[in-house]
């Protein structure tokens, strides 16, 4: 096993990848857990600035925030 030394509390070791319009790093963000596959651009301006793809993709749901609230009905 790998031991990261020098750095304790890494939280960097969350995925990252890169904007297809701006290639700017994006990390991964809780709202994208379900999609992150398709997360392709970092906001909704690159969204917007994609490039014409052949033929109109489906459009992804949008991600919406919706933290599943873990309820643990006591009744
Ligand atoms: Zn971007």
């Amino acid at each position: 096993m790998p031991k990261p030394s020098g750095f304790k509390g890494n939280k960097q070791d969350l995925p990252q990848k890169p904007c297809v319009v701006c290639a700017r790093a994006m990390s991964w963000r809780k709202s994208w857990a379900k999609n992150w596959d398709q997360v392709l651009y970092c906001s909704d301006r690159c969204r917007a600035d994609k490039p014409q793809t052949s033929n109109a993709s489906p459009t992804p749901a949008t991600p919406t925030l919706t933290p599943t609230p873990r309820k643990k009905a006591a009744a």
